[in-house]
């Protein structure tokens, strides 16, 4: 049996692991295997989540039934195994998410590359450009002539962070044989704002909650963002993308409670102490001992009260539309951030033309597909290369006739 491998990320790699008692050839375009990886968790890889299965499920955004074999038979767990046995020690942090030792993504290819180089040829330099199945034949054309497989795993990725090789090609080898691509958008991403907030960038916000009311409903995360020079980013701000991405987003708003943990009423307490002890000083000084100094311009021409108020001229009216401006500073959206610099690609190939166990085409025997090319996609936390994975050792597994 000869099994053809397009990618070798995370899917890729992990598929070839599993093709056993096979005559296996990995192709990647690249000079190297496992170059979106060098890149995870900020060059750390944050491989996977040492979780449960039933906390796993509601981090993955889109796919999750669809994956519910895959995660089953090869749990983080699993997958801790299969890397500390290609050589690489694993701790695990906060949020349950796992790294190696050294904290360094290349452990984690390496251990990747050695155990699917038990199996496969892993040929690197070598781009597919089109793939089509003559009889029961798989024909591969690259860049450096054609291949024949008997099965064919197509594990290309999405289309962000186009620089490591995943440009979409794979989508375009999956509609050859006729399947669907549900349209790729961005995901863990940043949101671009329509109004300038260039005096903000660099401002770190902890403890606030972000909400997005958007295609009628409302999206609301609780943590840390951030401000870059043209919108809003951070771990609240991925997530949130994931969930508004396909929404219509022109005319919608952010909003941000800058002080979560207050009621109304305890936040209008604060304020009528802080200015009963700063009476003399101007608004804008006052805000200081509550708020960033960058972000309290916002908050005073959100609540239409005079920066240059004194503390003991601030009337009550004035205090609420204060009290109410920290509590839901508005942001007009723009839209989400270019696809290219999404952690992830939402969309892809049509779930319900592969089969969830094997992960092969319904629509073509022998063409199987695994990672990120898929319609799946999750939240941050090591899920994403953990459904790669999954998916691959499905395919590999099921493509080398196990
Ligand atoms: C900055 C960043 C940080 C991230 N951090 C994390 C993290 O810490 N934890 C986590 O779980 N997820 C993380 N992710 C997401 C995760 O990396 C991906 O979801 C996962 O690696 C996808 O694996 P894949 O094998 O499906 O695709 P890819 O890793 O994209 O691999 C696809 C491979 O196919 C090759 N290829 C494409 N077309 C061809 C062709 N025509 N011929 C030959 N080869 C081809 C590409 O060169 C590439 O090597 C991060 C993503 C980014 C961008």
């Amino acid at each position: 049996m000869r099994v053809g491998i397009i990618g070798g990320g995370a899917a890729g790699l992990v598929a070839a692991g599993f093709c056993e008692n096979a005559e296996v050839t990995l192709l990647e375009r690249n000079e190297k295997v496992g170059k979106k990886l060098y890149i995870t968790g900020k060059g750390r890889c944050n491989v996977t989540n040492n979780c449960a299965l039933y906390e796993f499920f509601p981090k993955i955004v889109n796919g999750g039934k669809f994956l519910t074999s895959a995660l089953t038979a090869f749990p983080p767990q699993s997958f801790m195994e299969y890397v500390s046995d290609g050589g690489v020690r694993l701790k695990t942090e906060r949020g349950n998410r796992v790294f190696p030792t050294t904290d360094k993504a290349s452990d984690i290819i390496k251990a990747l590359a050695a155990r699917a180089g038990k199996n496969a040829a892993i040929m690197t330099d070598v781009r597919v450009t089109a793939v089509r199945k003559e009889g029961d034949v798989f024909k591969v054309a690259t860049s450096r002539g054609e291949f024949e497989f008997d099965r064919l795993i197509i594990a290309t990725g999405g289309v962000s962070y186009k620089a490591t090789g995943s440009t979409g090609d794979g989508y375009a080898f999956a509609k050859s044989f006729g399947h669907k691509i549900v349209s790729p958008v961005p995901a863990l991403c940043g949101i671009r704002l329509a109004s300038d907030v260039r005096t903000l960038d660099g401002l770190i916000l902890r403890n606030v909650r972000a909400t997005v009311t958007a295609g009628g409903k409302k999206f609301s995360e609780f943590g840390e963002m951030d401000f870059t020079e043209r919108g809003v980013g951070g771990p609240i701000i991925l997530t949130l993308s994931s969930y508004i991405n396909r929404c219509a987003l022109a005319g919608e708003t952010l909003c941000i409670d800058m002080k979560p943990a207050l009621s109304p009423n305890t936040l209008d307490e604060r304020l009528v102490s802080d200015f009963g002890e700063m009476p003399n000083k101007d608004l804008v000084n006052i805000l200081t001992s509550l708020l960033p100094s960058s972000v309290i311009p916002y908050v005073i021409a959100q609540s239409g009260v005079s920066p240059r108020v004194k503390g003991n001229s601030v009337t009550r009216d004035m205090r609420y539309a204060l009290g109410f401006s920290v509590k839901n500073l508005a942001f007009p959206i723009a839209g989400l951030e270019d696809i290219d610099t999404a952690v992830v690609t939402s969309g892809g190939v049509e779930l319900k033309e592969v089969d969830p166990k094997t992960m092969q085409s319904k629509l073509c025997k022998g063409l199987y597909f695994a990672g990120e090319i898929l319609d799946t996609d999750a939240l941050t936390g090591g899920f994403n290369i953990h459904c790669a994975a999954a998916t691959g050792r499905a395919a590999g597994i099921a493509a080398s006739g196990g």
